[in-house]
């Protein structure tokens, strides 16, 4: 019986450290310890904490809480469109290999997904067996809305080894499906992958972890209770997410209205940052290469770097990356505008938060280039 959980890996590593070798076992505990030491007690980092990179940022659905959902909103940010090469994929998974062999560290996960459905590329499979096979992360999962989960899709993603698949549910019911999606009625074909997807990681007896999550739109009881009742056989976890506000959620209301009162974890109360820990921990490679501070950068406004050029390495120690570091360690967020008014920051766990580390960490991070 999967357990309800409203944290954020907290229960992939629950699981993951269940099912796997001792050795793996190990790592994972380990991982699960780092967890638990405030950032600021890491900084600086040789290699991000954690990666996402983007296989597409097209979706094929047009949720009405989510910035690829709003082609207006898109053009007038000029965002390109499209799917990752797998070359350059591969150019990616490289270089964070060698940065690992380097620093003797590896990422703790590795997201394939950010702007779009990731199963809109069908290299994605291929794409997650190849960082498995180069042991880059601990982890790597992916995030998709389960609609082209197709029985082949399914396979080739339990083939891959990867970790973890999270399932988005928009809601419950085709009506309401419809209704957010604007492109998508068949919420049953949803449950259908869903439980194949599931049935078949247990014949196989894979070790992937299946995630089912749904973002609150103001779900009433009932609709929560159906939630849990139609997905609590198929899959490993259920959590509930808030509604989150994005980058530039000055720009549209991506909350719908909802009074949101925790970050996307469902747990973590809001409140002011300054600092935002994401360009210290964390990168996003879109579809192109190019390269976002964090996930939530669905307009490109902190690109701080293009792998099609430079390495990760180049970027993650980086002139750009340093100056946006700086600006947020001296208080000028504001002068960022991606930034500014961006919800997710107020959202960050508690053992993420830089502000009262600010000073020593300028005398990290404000050191001049040797
Ligand atoms: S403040 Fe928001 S947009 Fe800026 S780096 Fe942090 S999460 Fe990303």
């Amino acid at each position: 019986m999967p357990e309800i959980s409203d944290g954020g890996i907290g229960s992939l590593l629950r699981h993951a450290v269940r099912a796997l070798p001792p050795p793996l076992r190990r790592r994972l505990q380990a991982l699960r310890r780092q967890r638990a030491t405030p950032l600021a007690d890491l900084l600086p980092l040789s290699l991000p904490e954690s990666m996402h990179i983007d296989p597409s940022n097209a979706c094929n659905f047009r949720c009405a809480f989510c910035p690829t959902g709003d082609d207006e909103l898109l053009r007038s940010v000029q965002r390109p469109a499209g799917h990752m090469d797998f070359d350059l994929y591969r150019r990616i998974i490289d270089q964070i290999a060698v940065m690992a062999r380097q620093t003797g560290r590896t990422l703790s996960i590795l997201h394939l997904y950010k702007d779009g459905e990731p199963l809109l590329n069908k290299r994605l499979p291929e794409m997650a067996a190849y960082a498995k096979r180069a042991g880059v992360a601990d982890l790597v999962g992916t995030t998709t809305n389960a609609s082209l989960l197709t029985e082949d899709a399914a396979g080739r993603l339990i083939d891959s080894g990867i970790d973890q698949v999270r399932i988005s549910v928009i809601h419950v019911g085709s009506e309401r499906y419809k209704e957010l999606t604007r492109t998508w009625a068949d919420y049953e074909k949803v449950r259908t992958n869903v439980g194949f997807l599931y049935a078949e990681k247990k014949r196989r007896k894979s070790h992937m972890h299946v995630l089912t999550k749904i973002n609150d739109t103001a779900l009433t009881d009932e609709e929560r209770e159906r939630f849990r009742a139609d997905f609590s056989g198929i899959c490993d976890d259920l959590r509930f997410d808030s509604l989150m506000g994005w980058s530039l959620s000055d720009v549209k209301d991506f909350t719908l209205g909802v009074e949101v009162a925790t970050g996307m974890d469902g747990a973590t109360a809001l409140r002011e940052r300054r600092v935002c820990p994401e360009p210290f921990s964390r990168l996003a490679v879109n579809f192109d290469g190019q390269v976002s501070v964090c996930c939530v950068d669905w307009s490109f406004g902190t690109v701080v770097g293009d792998l099609r050029r430079e390495s990760v390495t180049d970027v993650w120690n980086g002139e750009r990356l340093r100056r946006f570091r700086l600006a947020h360690l001296r208080g000028r967020r504001g002068d960022i505008p991606a930034c500014a008014n961006c919800q997710y920051i107020t959202g960050e766990q508690a053992h993420r938060t830089l502000d009262q580390h600010a000073e020593r960490l300028l005398a990290l991070y404000d050191l001049p280039k040797s």
